[in-house]
């Protein structure tokens, strides 16, 4: 059984064909520049050259054609033809109140797709155009949508609902969301196997530190409390969006700073974060490495960073009343031994102590706890499609 797992942007494309048996990927790529000048597919198969190819892709289907061709390419591709596709399975980042699992796609979850387009118009309706391209292409295939939200739904009323007239979140659906839910799902799930132990007794921190950072409370198996809202611009510093602020610096910006609308959203998504406070890049390799340099706003972009991580774990301890396991996962989770170990120094006293040997390590499972470390931390690399897949083959073979 071969799923094809699809997260659709909205000029970009990243596919992994995955064999379910053994859980690898065949294949994987990236679409860039969809619908601009410039279009180009790269595939990457163990074992074979790069497969690279630059022709014009006007739009979505244009794009999934030329993945499927380079699956099938009988030189580069792994698969001798579309029928070796069981499955495929979409990344939908807005499922709203409505889906708390998976889905697989009829016209109802269309529909409530665009609905929920509201909510996330810079992502979901990308996501739709993806759906739509692969089921003009393959007709027959059945298909699943899995959402970043979904994993979160079970989040108790007093962690969603905000502190503003109630009404807003009754008529307009303004609530905390939360993101990543995919990875946080895979990574808490994989740290209980690793443990040996049943997620159900299990009270678990996940860190998702990549670009987008968002950590998440896992109480017993369940999303509990996350620290993205409405957007995944709430909660803990990132690469270029701000995570908590007052909110009242929005408004002072507009007001008697002069930022239109659009200026204000720009600067707290694209332009704050490690990038804002640092001057020197959004990418945490470059920070660490002006860091070491002498350069003190890149290592007081680090020092908050580190500060802000600290204190949602510190949160979600008391959250979920303990915690068993920290789990580090995503691009700066996985690889950067110094934001391991100074979001948790000085968290002793609740039981959280990093050693500093096992630590130096990067991309793969480890446990990195000192042996008497009451709390276990790990490093899980986050794999977000494998989640996908196997959300689609449950969903497709019930
Ligand atoms: P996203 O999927 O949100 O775009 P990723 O999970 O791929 O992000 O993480 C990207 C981040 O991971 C970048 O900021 C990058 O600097 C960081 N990263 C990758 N490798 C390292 C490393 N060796 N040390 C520190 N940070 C790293």
């Amino acid at each position: 059984m071969n799923i094809l797992v699809i997260n659709c942007g909205s000029s970009s494309l990243k596919y992994q064909l995955i064999d379910m048996k053994s859980e690898n990927a065949l294949a994987s790529g990236l679409v860039e520049r969809i619908g601009i000048e410039g279009s180009v597919l790269t595939q990457k198969v163990e074992g074979k050259d790069k497969y690279i190819v630059t022709q014009p892709m006007k739009d979505h289907e244009v794009a999934i054609k030329l993945v499927l061709n380079a699956l099938i390419d009988p030189v580069h591709g792994v698969i001798k033809s579309m029928d070796e596709i069981n499955a495929v399975g979409h990344r939908v980042v807005h499922g709203g109140e409505k889906y708390a699992e998976s889905a697989l796609v009829t016209d109802k979850v269309m529909e409530d797709l665009e609905e929920c387009a509201k909510l996330a118009p810079l992502h979901n309706p990308a996501n739709i155009i993806g759906i739509n391209a692969c089921k003009a292409l393959m007709p027959n295939v059945p298909m699943v949508v899995v959402f970043d939200t979904a994993f979160h739904q079970t989040m108790p009323e007093e962690a969603y609902v905000y502190a503003l007239p109630y009404d807003l979140y009754e008529k307009n659906h303004v609530r905390k969301y939360g993101f990543h839910g995919t990875s946080h799902k895979y990574v808490s799930q994989k740290v209980a196997e690793e443990m040996g132990r049943n997620i159900e007794d299990l009270k678990i921190i996940t860190c998702h530190l990549g670009n987008g950072a968002s950590l998440t409370a896992v109480k017993n198996g369940k999303s509990i409390e996350t620290s993205m809202g409405f957007t995944p611009l709430e909660g803990i510093v990132m690469g270029t969006r701000c995570g908590n602020v007052d909110p009242a610096i929005v408004v002072y910006l507009i007001k008697e700073l002069g930022y239109t609308v659009e200026e204000a959203n720009e600067l707290l998504n694209k332009k704050s974060g490690v990038l804002g406070v640092s001057g020197v890049s959004s990418d945490f390799r470059d920070i660490e490495q002006a860091a070491s340099q002498g350069n003190k706003r890149a290592q007081l972009a680090l020092d908050i960073f580190h500060y802000k991580v600290k204190q949602f774990i510190g949160a979600y301890a008391a959250t979920m009343g303990g915690v068993d396991a920290i789990v580090f996962t995503a691009g700066v989770g996985e690889n950067s031994a110094e934001t391991r170990i100074d979001s948790c120094k000085g968290l002793e006293f609740l039981g959280i102590e990093i050693d500093a040997v096992k630590n130096n390590v990067r991309g793969k499972v480890a446990e990195i706890s000192k042996d008497d470390s009451k709390v276990k931390v790990y490093i899980v690399p986050t794999n977000e499609e494998l989640m996908i897949a196997k959300d689609t083959l449950a969903l497709v073979t019930k």
